[in-house]
């Protein structure tokens, strides 16, 4: 048992949060037992207390990154499908190497862990090698898929993939179904019967699923040329049975009416992925029409189109871009949606995400800075910096009350405060 004295920022929802100046977190097999002002904790559990000097957060959620990609990360291109041309698919090839992908992954999840990423949702390559190794080197809590992609793409990466349904029972065997996601690439690299054969595995396995829709123009378009029975982008997921509650959908940029009221009633979730789509330059996510027609979303970084892994990062560009258009994002929303929204999305609403008792004690501490000031400007500020700066402001991440990474605290929050 160990009980953790600092100061505390505890999601709530998409208005509120908890901000505890001097809180005790007591933490039990790593689940956290108690929470609240120090005073009262200390009072029902009478532990020396761990003092740690900054505030401490629920670790983040990354529910769309794509872990193979982490090595080019931000290489900019004009649009999506020469991007995934020029630097993505010759990028992902090299996963066919083992020994590659097994120093990648170690780097990945430390790196993840040093910026306070504690869970997530990755795309993994087409090799079927390259998802076991990343679930075997895995920190934290993920779902991994490996991208399935049958058609219009390089030779070796088809050659690579998965045929589905083939070869898809061992490996959710070998992930496990709370860490396996089905994973079309999109609906450009699988046609309709391998979507329908990955739907309908899913189903009956109960298995997450992701892809990306709607991302660029030029992409819906050419799903329309490949699938012109379909209604739209989201009919073609929906007729190949994708669709559910635990279907996470990766960006969701340019959707109808229609297919907002389809992705409400199916229940499925949303990635938005804010950074990636400042970078290639996809258009702003329609945040009136989420909140409108109430589909739940939670904040993903999208590496490598997003630049940065750190949701520092991805929360910054979240509340920027959108109050750039005169959409409002309070700080609450951010801290929500870059946790325990995304705990929600993953599945493990009940058991992660937030520092309430009955969770994993999972968490990030962040410098306080300089000064006495509101939760809201004090988040403000930690939001403050460029990527690498935001990578290396955490100041240490525990997962399970255990300390896994001592982050680099090189970045204080002091010169972001106005003098
Ligand atoms: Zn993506």
């Amino acid at each position: 048992m160990t009980l953790f004295r600092a100061a505390l920022l505890n999601p709530v929802d998409v208005q509120s949060w908890q901000f505890l100046d001097d809180a005790g977190l007591l933490v039990l097999d790593g689940v956290v037992r108690a929470v609240g002002r120090f005073d009262d904790v200390v009072k029902n559990y009478p532990w020396e207390p761990v003092k740690l000097d900054g505030v401490i957060l629920p670790g983040f959620a990354d529910v769309h990154i794509h872990w193979v990609q982490h090595a080019v990360r931000g290489r900019y291109a004009q649009d999506l499908l020469p991007w995934l041309a020029a630097h993505i698919w010759p990028e992902e090839a090299r996963y066919a190497d083992s020994l590659l992908a097994e120093q990648r992954a170690a780097e990945f999840f430390a790196d993840c862990l040093a910026a306070g990423t504690v869970m997530g949702m990755s795309y993994s390559s087409p090799h079927p090698t390259a998802a076991r190794i990343a679930h075997a080197a895995r920190r934290g809590d993920w779902v991994t898929g490996n991208v399935v992609m049958t058609a219009n793409a390089p030779a070796d990466l088809v050659a690579a993939s998965v045929k589905p349904p083939a070869d898809l029972a061992s490996l959710s065997e070998a992930l496990g179904r709370t860490h396996y996601a089905i994973t079309p690439r999109f609906a450009l690299n699988c046609p309709a019967d391998d979507l329908a054969a990955l739907g309908a595995f899913a189903r009956h396995q109960g298995l997450a699923v992701q892809t990306h829709l709607a991302e660029s123009i030029a992409e819906v378009r050419e799903v329309a040329r490949l699938f012109p029975q379909a209604l739209d982008y989201t009919d073609v997921y929906d007729e190949a049975g994708l669709l559910g509650p635990r279907t996470v959908l990766g960006h969701c940029l340019h959707l109808s009416a229609r297919e907002w009221r389809c992705l409400k009633a199916r229940g499925c979730w949303i990635a938005h992925c804010p950074s990636s789509n400042e970078a290639l330059d996809s258009g702003r996510f329609d945040l009136d029409s989420a909140r409108r027609y109430q589909v739940p979303f939670a904040l993903a970084s999208d590496v490598g189109a997003g630049p940065s892994h750190s949701m520092l990062h991805v929360m910054q560009r979240f509340r920027r871009q959108h109050q750039a258009a005169e959409v409002r994002v309070d700080p609450e929303e951010a801290l929500f949606r870059a946790t325990l929204a995304g705990a929600r999305a993953m599945g493990r609403g009940a058991v992660a995400g937030s520092l309430d008792p009955g969770r994993r004690a999972d968490f990030v501490l962040m410098p306080r800075g300089a000064r006495a000031q509101s939760p809201q400007a004090w988040f403000e500020d930690l939001l403050e910096g460029s990527p690498d700066e935001l990578e290396q402001r955490p100041l240490g991440t525990w997962i399970a009350g255990h300390q896994v990474s001592t982050g680099s605290g090189r970045i204080p929050l002091e010169p972001t405060l106005p003098c």
